[in-house]
């Protein structure tokens, strides 16, 4: 079979400051693909690959990736280039860059992305994560005058990225990817005269963004802060007050090292509340890698002097088994099977609250969605 590619958007002939770039792709080459828009030549944003598409799955059902062929991302158009025209392309790293489309837009005049009430100065905040040197500014990006490392900026926003790493934007992003629970706004509320570092902030609408808190996030989203993929943290010692994060730690690729950066930065005493996954199935392809018991997630933050450490209203088990049978669904070739799982799905989100009473504290503890740690750095 041939590689088969659709562009869905962008539409026309014409790019906005901010460019959608989606669509679906089945790669002949049988690996995971790696997406990005190259402009002008250049490597600009990578576009994320592997999201639900059944239509897709219905019109080439013997392909086995047509299932997650859905593909997204942002490009920010025209910020430090103003030329009419744009040479844009989409590539596959994973194949030898080999190009699947590449047309010329003409660009629409630049507008400069919309601010928010800080409380603290960014700059201020921020050393270089490998050598701890004070960064310096450039016009089309941040670097570390003792090592040499680039940071390149995009809408003003730093990305500190893995070694020749590519931004992931999705600008776009219109939904609460993270909703705060009641006791991560409980501690943005108490911590109102210091700072706090939201790790993993996802896309938090404008009406609950906070001065005092850091947005951070391995994507930008409409209101990033800063961009992080590295294990080091790029914040000077003893920056925060608080730092939470909700559903975070499964993704990332050294969490005893991260845990221990955290504490690093946080001053002493400084309170952390996180939540990360159990039972729960892949999510976020390729980027998941660490599910976690209660004993694990211990073990992860034995930097920290435990408060609580426990289970959630959206972490019992009846959230874990309908996340489970969403996940199955899209998958089951057998209609079958479809309707069972749509039937036990639906029986299951009528009683959740019975079902996860009656498995008594063992069994929640056994089958959570996942867990929650609050502790504080030691004196
Ligand atoms: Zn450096």
């Amino acid at each position: 079979m041939k590689a088969k590619f659709n562009l869905e958007t962008p539409l026309g002939d014409r790019l906005d400051t901010i460019a959608r770039f989606s669509g679906w792709y089945i790669p002949d080459h049988g690996r995971r693909p790696e997406l990005y828009v190259a402009c002008n030549g250049k490597r600009e944003a990578l576009l994320e690959w592997g999201s639900i598409r059944p239509d897709v799955s219905s019109v080439y059902p013997s392909q086995s990736q047509s299932m997650i062929s859905g593909f997204q991302g942002d490009v920010l158009v025209g910020e430090y280039e103003q030329r009419p025209e744009l040479d844009v392309a989409v590539c596959d790293a994973a194949e030898q860059d080999r190009e699947l489309f590449r047309r010329r837009f003409a660009v629409g005049p630049y507008r400069r992305p919309a601010l928010r009430d800080r409380s603290f100065a960014l700059f201020d905040l921020l050393v270089c994560p490998e050598c701890r040197s004070s960064l310096a500014k450039h016009e089309t990006d941040w670097g570390c005058p003792r090592c040499g490392m680039s940071i390149p900026l995009r809408g003003g926003v730093p990305h500190f990225l893995q070694a020749e790493g590519t931004p992931c934007l999705h600008l776009s992003e219109q939904t609460n990817t993270h909703p705060y629970s009641s006791e991560v706004l409980d501690i943005l509320g108490r911590h109102r005269a210091g700072l706090v570092l939201d790790f993993g902030a996802g896309h938090t609408p404008k009406d609950l963004l906070r001065p005092h808190v850091v947005y951070l996030d391995a994507v930008q989203y409409q209101w990033t802060d800063l961009v992080c993929t590295r294990g080091r943290l790029p914040f000077r010692d003893q920056t925060f007050d608080a730092v939470v994060s909700q559903a975070v730690f499964e993704h990332l690729q050294d969490p005893h090292f991260t845990a221990r950066e955290l504490c690093r930065i946080l001053r002493p005493g400084g309170l952390i509340h996180l939540d990360t996954a159990f039972m729960q199935p892949l999510h976020g392809d390729p980027w998941h890698f660490f599910n976690m018991t209660q004993h694990g997630l211990r073990r992860v933050m034995a930097p920290f002097e435990e408060i609580r450490c426990g289970i959630k209203t959206y972490q019992q088990p009846s959230a874990s088994l309908l996340m489970q049978f969403d996940a199955i669904a899209p998958f089951l070739t057998s209609r079958t099977w479809r309707n069972t799982i749509a039937k036990w799905r639906k029986q299951l989100a009528a009683g959740a609250g019975e079902f996860d009473e009656c498995l008594g504290e063992v069994g929640r503890t056994t089958l959570a969605a996942g867990f929650y740690f609050e502790g504080r750095r030691p004196q």
